[in-house]
């Protein structure tokens, strides 16, 4: 299985990605976990790119393309994935296709978790993980969210394996939500006819 977690900071797409990856026994790739590994371990990457995660800016695609490759294609090998936070904008999303239709492993479904920002700020205030969590990087990665996922998500509207699932439920709701549109979806069986992830 091979699925994306789309949604604003603060919506639990790592809480759900991690349950789908065991619930599915898939790997679970969070671009942010593996962005913020290489400026604690400070390799050439992280060294790169810690401006831009401090300040809760987007990391240059070519950065993210190139260092979600290798754990993609393993854990295609390995039984399926379940990216959470890739991809982040349209361009991604498309340059991502490209890559992953060649070799046969494009997503089979996106999943879209909804909540609104007041929910999202009280959430991250609480969470206070580190630099990219107060107050002023909050509101500017909900800023970011806005102006370049959201024209994502219109991008991906409409085609049938995308959907939306209401994120402000409990993490156990929210689950069962996702795993209710996913049974839905393979019933439809995403392996025939067009491939998902395609642009049209
Ligand atoms: P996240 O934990 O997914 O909210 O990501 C934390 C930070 O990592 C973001 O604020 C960005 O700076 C960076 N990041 C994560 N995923 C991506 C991506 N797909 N494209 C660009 N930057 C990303």
């Amino acid at each position: 299985m091979r699925l994306l977690l789309i949604g604003a900071p603060g919506a639990g797409k790592g809480t759900q990605a991690q349950r789908l990856a065991e619930r599915f026994n898939i790997t679970h790739i969070s671009s942010g976990d593996l962005l913020r590994q290489h400026v604690r371990e400070q390799t050439s990457i992280g060294q790169t790119i810690k401006a831009y995660v401090d300040a809760g800016d987007l990391v240059p695609d070519a950065v993210v393309m190139d260092m979600l490759r290798k754990p993609v294609v393993a854990a295609v090998e390995s039984g399926g994935y379940v990216l959470d936070g890739f991809p982040r904008t349209v361009d991604q999303a498309k340059a991502a296709f490209e890559v992953a239709s060649a070799l046969g492993v494009a997503v089979q479904a996106a999943v879209h978790l909804d909540v609104p920002d007041d929910e999202l700020i009280r959430r991250l205030l609480a969470r206070g993980r580190g630099a990219d969590d107060t107050e002023e990087v909050i509101a500017h990665r909900l800023h970011v969210y806005r102006e370049m996922t959201i024209p994502l998500l219109d991008y991906y509207a409409g085609r049938e394996w995308m959907f939306t699932v209401d994120g402000t439920q409990s993490p156990d709701e929210v689950e069962q939500d996702i795993e209710g549109r996913l049974r839905k979806l393979a019933a439809f069986d995403t392996s025939q006819g067009r491939g998902a992830g395609d642009p049209g």
